[in-house]
């Protein structure tokens, strides 16, 4: 299989000195391996992906020097796959659907027991107030994944560590997918997928065979690599590099605009100076 890896932005902000780092790992783990390189455009959230920003990813990235491999694929022209891929899993019972507000969670979430965490890669790790309610899809705000039936499911196929509170992402334990990850949401009632769902369904349909990722998603990984295992889909190799950060070591966000490679840019900084900032 060619070497494929994929950079995909949400285009709901500039590109920062963050995405300029994966992106150019990834192009060139790429174009070293005499592989391909992606261009996805994560546009999964209608109400804030604008064309604007999507044109400034690809001027930022030609400006940077990356090419990338056609065609570039937009989440928001695969809304259908994922509802049948979602009905899928429906249909052999791994879901569920919730109306619970974050509110609710909270609330059931108020006494938790000593030693269990209450936050995962998700937020709040779900309590199952609506797991045994068989609420009807209208009724519902999202669909969820019954974590404890997927999990049964997946032993099946030698996806999970038995016992050990091991962590790693390909290997996960159940103790981990149960209590650290939990029920997490496939869907919402106004967007098709969630990004777990979508990913893991674009990364196979572009046959990528390494993801490179930052790590501040090592721990969503378990969740990509169950959902792949739940599908028969192939588990690509998942690098998760370092997170640039800004001068007080806190993680860059899209709202950091003066790290926005455009910023950069206009203040009369090339492609070299990026990749020196970005310790390349
Ligand atoms: N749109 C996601 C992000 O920018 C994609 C990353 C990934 O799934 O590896 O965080």
């Amino acid at each position: 299989m060619t070497f494929t890896t994929r950079f995909a932005p949400s285009p709901t902000g500039p590109l920062h000195l963050g995405h300029a780092y994966s992106a150019i790992i990834a192009h060139d783990m790429a174009r070293a391996a005499g592989g391909r390189f992606l261009l996805r455009i994560d546009d999964l959230d209608q109400s804030r992906a604008r064309p604007a920003w999507e044109e400034q990813i690809y001027e930022d990235l030609h400006w940077l020097g990356l090419n990338w491999d056609a065609p570039v694929r937009r989440q928001s022209e695969h809304f259908a796959d994922y509802a049948q891929t979602l009905q899928k899993l429906r249909q052999i019972g791994l879901t569920f659907e919730c109306n619970c507000t974050r509110r609710d969670i909270e609330a059931a979430a108020n006494a938790p027991q000593e030693g269990v965490p209450t936050f995962g890669p998700d937020g709040r790790i779900y309590p199952g107030t609506c797991r045994a309610l068989n609420h009807h899809r209208d009724a519902a705000t999202c669909t969820r994944l019954n974590m404890g039936k997927a999990i049964e499911i997946a032993d099946r196929f030698t996806f999970l560590e038995n016992g050990s509170q091991n962590t790693g992402p390909q290997t996960p334990s159940k103790y981990h997918m149960l209590e650290q990850i939990g029920d997490v949401v496939l869907a919402r009632r106004n967007m098709a997928a969630s990004y777990h769902l979508s990913v893991v369904l674009d990364d196979a349909a572009t046959n990528i065979t390494h993801v490179v990722r930052g790590a501040d998603l090592f721990e969503a990984t378990p969740i990509h690599v169950l959902l792949q295992t739940l599908l028969g889909l192939p588990t690509p190799i998942y690098h998760h590099h370092n997170l640039i950060r800004d001068d007080n070591g806190k993680r860059l966000a899209k709202r950091d605009d003066a790290r926005a490679v455009a910023a950069l840019r206009s203040e009369g900084k090339t492609p070299q100076d990026i990749r020196a900032l970005v310790g390349l």
